[in-house]
């Protein structure tokens, strides 16, 4: 028995599915074997430049070292809005429309605070970032899961959403371009969503993480461009991915004015925002001409396309992703998801992530991160050779 016993919502926390790869992945790299890591979705590649470079000036003002504001400075805020007008064609009131988040972790995980009442239900994707469901139980609430299938191209099929449940739910959670699965949405899709959400006054709720990590020239869309959307919702949107910059925890949510509001009141009595002197970096980062992102989702095609092409010679049945740094890979038949990355790790020295970690729905896949040079990668596809 612990001294001090945690709360029950801790103790409903789902158990912790990489503790065992944890274990494993020890004991392999104690056998003096080099690990190649494709498990973590954090990018490997450095911040810009002129990034850091802002930083470093904004941090000699004494003016940055204060409390920032609650809601995010205006300047930040500014920036988001004249953003999300360039790239995607969307206004935003910067005043109302746009709150600044220390990461966009932090303002999903906190979102269901301010909009759940212990009992009611929220509707999240499966497989997925587990934020919106363990937040949803941090706030009293249950997750009802809607499972991303293969035969649907990873999204949900909302004629399958029972009249009792829809009628229930208040908070609707999905991500595309999507983690863990790499599949994307179009406007079509995210049109059938603010329907549906309009229709049972769901607050929709897009993770956009990924928008700006897309290949061949694709463009993925925003949530808000559908006409309406803005109304009845709102979008997360993380420098972490974009900039490479995950370490910095800066990010930001933007539209319905009640639904940042509230967000907003949360996280006034719970943090004090985010540090000035990285508001200014991010600013200027949405200001510049993102040639820099341009750069990125080139060195990460040409990854995506040597991985592929290797998986695909030696059988794999893999398509390349149109966007995000993942491959949701099946895994070969008869051998689960957990069975195959104990397989990977053991005899290949490759990490890599139960599908079955991200929710149920993920049983039958491992997902692979971009995360290592093109010559690592080649590395890896030698190794899977000689497996077998
Ligand atoms: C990486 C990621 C984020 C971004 O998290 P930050 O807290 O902004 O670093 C959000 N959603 C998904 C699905 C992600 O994979």
């Amino acid at each position: 028995m612990p001294v001090f016993e945690f709360a029950e919502r801790l103790k409903q926390l789902p158990p912790y599915l990489f503790k065992e790869i944890d274990r494993v992945k020890d004991e392999v790299k104690a056998r003096g074997v080099d690990i190649i890591d494709l498990g973590v979705g954090d990018p490997d590649l450095p911040t810009p430049d002129f990034i850091i470079a802002a930083l470093q000036q904004a941090v000699l003002d004494p003016g940055t070292h204060r409390y920032p504001s609650y809601s995010g400075m205006n300047d930040f805020r500014e920036a988001v809005a004249r953003w999300y007008q360039c790239r995607f064609g969307v206004t935003l009131d910067p005043e109302r429309e746009v709150v600044t988040l220390i990461g966009s972790k932090e303002g999903i995980a906190h979102l269901p605070l301010a909009f759940n009442n212990p009992g009611e239900v929220n509707l999240a994707t499966s497989p997925a970032y587990p934020v919106y469901h363990i937040g949803t139980m941090f706030a009293g609430a249950q997750t009802h899961f809607l499972p991303l299938l293969a035969e649907n191209s990873f999204l949900p099929d909302l004629t399958q959403i029972s009249g009792e449940v829809a009628r229930q739910a208040k908070l609707f959670f999905f991500n595309y371009p999507n983690n863990p699965t790499a599949a994307v949405a179009d406007l079509d899709f995210f049109t059938r969503v603010a329907d549906f959400c309009r229709e049972h006054h769901i607050i929709a709720v897009h993770d956009a993480a990924y928008t700006e990590m897309a290949y061949d020239g694709y463009r993925p869309p925003s949530f808000l461009q559908v006409p309406g959307a803005k109304e009845g919702g709102i979008e997360f949107h993380s420098l972490s991915k974009t900039y490479n910059m995950t370490g910095w925890r800066l990010g930001f949510a933007v539209g319905q004015a009640d639904v940042i509001e509230g967000l907003g009141k949360i996280k006034s009595n719970i943090d004090s925002g985010a540090f000035n002197a990285i508001q200014y970096a991010g600013i200027a980062a949405l200001d510049s001409d993102q040639s820099c992102i341009v750069e990125n989702c080139r060195i990460l095609q040409e990854r995506r396309d040597t991985l592929i092409a290797g998986l695909q010679k030696l059988g794999y049945r893999v398509e390349a992703p149109k966007a995000t740094f993942y491959v949701w890979l099946a895994t070969p038949t008869g051998i689960g998801s957990a069975q195959f990355t104990s397989l990977l790790l053991e005899q290949a020295g490759i990490v890599t992530t139960p599908g079955n970690g991200f929710g149920a729905p993920g049983e039958g896949y491992v997902r692979l991160a971009l995360t290592v040079s093109r010559s690592r990668l080649e590395e890896a596809l030698a190794r899977l050779a000689r497996l077998g």
